[in-house]
């Protein structure tokens, strides 16, 4: 407390209720409770009376992030493909198709969760202790990334990429922003601020088929594996003489 108001409790008790009301002036009166009711649960540590009303800005702020999280991961989206984003990443159908014979000397085994661990590995036991994560160890280990290469040389580099974005085949709202936007690109039209030739959109070039690319996820492994087993070999270029 400052000394001016040592001999003044009132004065000093009034100077810090204006200092409180003016750091606490763009938080919301149920936000505030929110943080109190964190401090009552031990959620949030109890600051020093002199420092409440900026602990609870902070706090009040930081539970303003967390709901819009929260907001944005409890979402439904009307397509589960691209989640309304119009945008959905896709392997190569060239290459998925080329590289099943390859793909099938890829293994993966579970993760042992009682094998030793040495200094320098990855303890999943620390912060999985229930075992609640299924972990797999690939080999070769870089598998993904040697497919790459591979698919480099086996294309003589003319193949592609092994997998890129594509616009999505729902007819949400940002679909079909991008499908008039791909559709200028091709006629020519789709023109920056300066006018002149735009590049393509985010979506790229190409459109999801989903019945001959596999949607590609954060988990490949499983994203080719699923595939290779629902469809036969040379299946989705069948129909070409
Ligand atoms: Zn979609």
């Amino acid at each position: 407390m400052a000394t001016e108001y040592k001999n003044d409790p009132a004065a000093a008790w009034r100077a810090m209720k204006d200092s409180s009301v003016r750091t606490l002036s763009t938080v919301t009166l149920e936000e505030a409770q929110a943080v109190i009711g964190r401090m009552e649960s031990g959620r949030v540590a109890i600051p020093p009376y002199g420092e409440l009303a900026l602990t609870i800005l902070r706090e009040a702020k930081i539970g303003r992030q967390s709901t819009n999280q929260f907001h944005v991961s409890e979402q439904t989206f009307k397509c589960l493909d691209c989640r309304d984003s119009g945008i959905v990443n896709v392997w190569n159908p060239s290459f998925v198709e080329s590289y099943r014979n390859e793909f099938a000397s890829v293994v993966r085994t579970e993760y042992d969760r009682g094998e030793k661990i040495t200094a320098k590995q990855f303890d999943l036991n620390r912060f999985d202790p229930e075992e609640t994560i299924t972990a797999w160890i690939y080999d070769p280990p870089n598998w993904e990334w040697l497919a790459t290469k591979w698919w480099r040389n086996h294309s003589d580099g003319y193949g592609g990429a092994t997998n890129h974005v594509a616009m999505c085949h729902c007819d949400g709202h940002r679909t079909e922003v991008l499908r008039q936007e791909l559709a200028s690109w091709c006629a020519g039209t789709r023109k920056n601020k300066h006018g002149e030739r735009a590049s393509l959109p985010a979506c790229g070039a190409a459109r999801y088929n989903p019945s001959k690319m596999p949607r590609k996820t954060a988990m490949p492994f499983d994203d080719l594996t699923g595939w290779y087993a629902t469809h036969a070999v040379n299946e989705i270029y069948s129909w070409q003489p």
